[in-house]
């Protein structure tokens, strides 16, 4: 998607402080963190959100939050604990149409739920 921020970042066209990037996805730094760890880790292809999942993308998915846990650990915030969020379309506030998920810890974490 040649207007897509996370595409850019994904490839390098746009900076980042990237933490981790394989075959299959991509993490970097939120760049308005809301906690010490606020990365967010997106598949390098490009799927807007949840709703454009198919069967075929289970496999990444899976990997997305095993990603989420590796992090968690090299971050030092696997003990304290995390959230993992992902917001799915308007009344959720999703922002950047490349799906992401967030995670987020090194503090208590107040992000609004609900
Ligand atoms: P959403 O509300 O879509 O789940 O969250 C999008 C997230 O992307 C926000 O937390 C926002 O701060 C982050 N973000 C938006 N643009 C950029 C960018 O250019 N670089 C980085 N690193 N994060 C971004
Ligand atoms: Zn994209």
């Amino acid at each position: 998607m040649l207007d897509c921020i996370f595409c850019k970042i994904i490839t390098g066209q746009s900076p980042s402080q990237m933490v981790f990037q394989d075959e299959q996805v991509s993490a970097f730094r939120d760049i308005h963190p809301v906690a010490p760890t606020h990365i967010l880790i997106v598949p390098n292809k490009h799927i807007a959100s949840i709703n454009d999942l198919t069967p075929a993308d289970e496999p990444l998915v899976g990997h997305l939050f095993t990603v989420a846990r590796q992090l968690a650990v090299q971050e030092g915030i696997e003990k304290t604990g995390y959230r993992l969020i992902i917001n799915t379309g308007s009344h959720a506030g999703q922002m950047v149409f490349h799906l992401h998920l967030h995670l987020i810890g090194g503090q208590r974490v107040r992000y609004p739920m609900g």
